[in-house]
């Protein structure tokens, strides 16, 4: 026999097991390292002295958002 509510129990799952499925998986949080993955971070004001990354987890010392990226500037 055909159990015709398993899409439904389907999606019911999925929804309760979705959300930390995927920040287990790293897809909804923030990345680790944008510079280990070959990209570039984007820095933001966090507090006035410490700059953190839009896309990671990075923190640095400094108001690196002030900085506009240049050409030729660490490597790219
Ligand atoms: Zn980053």
């Amino acid at each position: 026999m055909v159990i015709e509510s398993y899409p439904f129990r389907w999606r019911t799952r999925l929804r309760r097991h979705l959300p930390w499925f995927l920040i287990d998986l790293g897809l909804a949080d923030k990345g680790d390292d944008c510079e280990a993955h070959g990209g570039d971070h984007e820095w933001y004001n966090a507090d006035d002295v410490v700059s953190a990354c839009y896309h990671c987890k990075i923190e640095r010392l400094g108001q690196l958002w002030k900085r506009v990226p240049a050409a030729g500037d660490e490597g790219l």
